[in-house]
């Protein structure tokens, strides 16, 4: 089973629609998807339908179950379509990773997620080819075991300035989470929320694609409203409007990463090139210098989490808006 987790800590850039569009995808060409909600807010199961008062169990209670006691599976997962079911997430996930939220004593609290998703997947009558992993807008012990328990990330990004330059701290922290892990991960940037009527989003589309054309998926998800009608019903893009731009995008990213990330037993999975982030930092000062000097004033500080703190003393790291931070004028 192939694990991808969807994380960015900025919201709005397109996660949850990201992780629920692939996942529908994945499963309509026959690969048997688990799709984790990791978001308190629970997103993931609007999106599909599923009421969030009829959820009896959640990731969160799969992740502090005990190992000595069996694991309801058909009480956590929602069949949610062919091939595809969703384990829910609820609002109370949101007090695990508190000090006193269970998780923080526990033994591994770091590969929790990755033990419940290997009891969820042993449990399977059918073995799953392919978990996606929606994270919370957070940088936390939640988002710290979605990386514990995952091959690839996805890190989505919004094609404006403030997003690209929250994205290149974004692969900064992950970089170092992954180290302190001892992990290898493959870590994407996938376009999101383009307009491709805008000269700004595409100038910094193509300086990024010029750039790490290694490290960006050469898919760009455009803006369509149809996205955001589709999650108010609850369905997924491709099913809602499958003849909208929305739906083309995410098929055309579907069709890729089944290719490139392993998904497809058959293929090899690319081997991605490192991300050299200095280069990233000042391909993207050196345009909005040239291009957009207006939007620096509220730029975020570039900060990287620490690499030897323990997780629980990593940042939420939503939003730093920066006083502190005082170019041009
Ligand atoms: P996140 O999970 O990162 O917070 P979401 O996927 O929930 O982001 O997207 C935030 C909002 O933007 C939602 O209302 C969603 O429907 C909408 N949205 C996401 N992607 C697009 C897109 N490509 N075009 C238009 N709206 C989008
Ligand atoms: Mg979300």
């Amino acid at each position: 089973m192939r694990v991808i987790a969807i994380i960015n800590q900025k919201g709005g850039c397109g996660k949850t629609t990201t992780a629920i569009s692939l996942a529908s995808i994945f499963a309509k060409r026959n690969f048997r998807t688990l799709l984790v909600d990791l978001d308190p807010q629970g997103h993931c199961a609007a999106g599909l339908a599923v009421p969030e008062s009829r959820i009896e169990l959640d990731i969160g209670d799969a992740m502090l179950a005990a190992e000595e006691k069996a694991l309801d599976t058909n009480r956590l997962l929602w069949r949610v379509g062919r091939n595809l079911d969703l384990a829910p997430s609820r609002m109370k996930l949101a007090g695990l990773e508190a000090p006193t939220g269970g998780l923080q004593e526990l033994p591994n609290k770091e590969r929790r997620l990755q033990r419940a998703i290997e009891r969820v997947s042993d449990a399977a009558r059918v073995p799953y080819d392919v978990c996606l992993i929606d994270c919370p807008p957070s940088i936390g012990l939640l988002t710290y075991n979605a990386l514990a328990a995952a091959k690839e990330i996805i890190v989505p990004v919004e094609t404006s300035y403030f997003s690209l330059q929250g994205a290149s701290r974004q692969v900064a922290t992950v970089r170092s989470l992954a180290r302190r892990l001892g992990m290898r991960v493959r870590t994407r940037l996938l376009p999101t929320l383009h307009d491709p009527n805008s000269t700004l989003a595409r100038d910094l589309l193509d300086e990024l694609k010029r750039r790490f054309p290694a490290n960006v998926i050469p898919m760009t998800i455009r803006f369509d409203t149809l996205l955001k009608e589709a999650v108010s019903f609850g369905q997924p893009i491709d099913e809602y409007a499958p003849d909208s731009f929305g739906a083309a995008d995410y098929q055309s990213l579907g069709e890729w990463m089944i290719q490139h990330a392993g998904i497809d037993r058959s293929l090899e999975p690319d081997e991605a090139e490192a991300l050299e982030l200095g280069d990233l930092h000042s391909a993207i000062d050196m345009m909005v210098e040239k291009r957009s000097p207006t939007v620096i004033d509220i730029a975020e500080p570039l900060q990287e989490a620490p690499i030897d703190a323990p997780p629980s003393a990593i940042v939420n790291g939503t939003h730093r808006h920066s006083g502190e931070m005082s170019h041009g004028a």
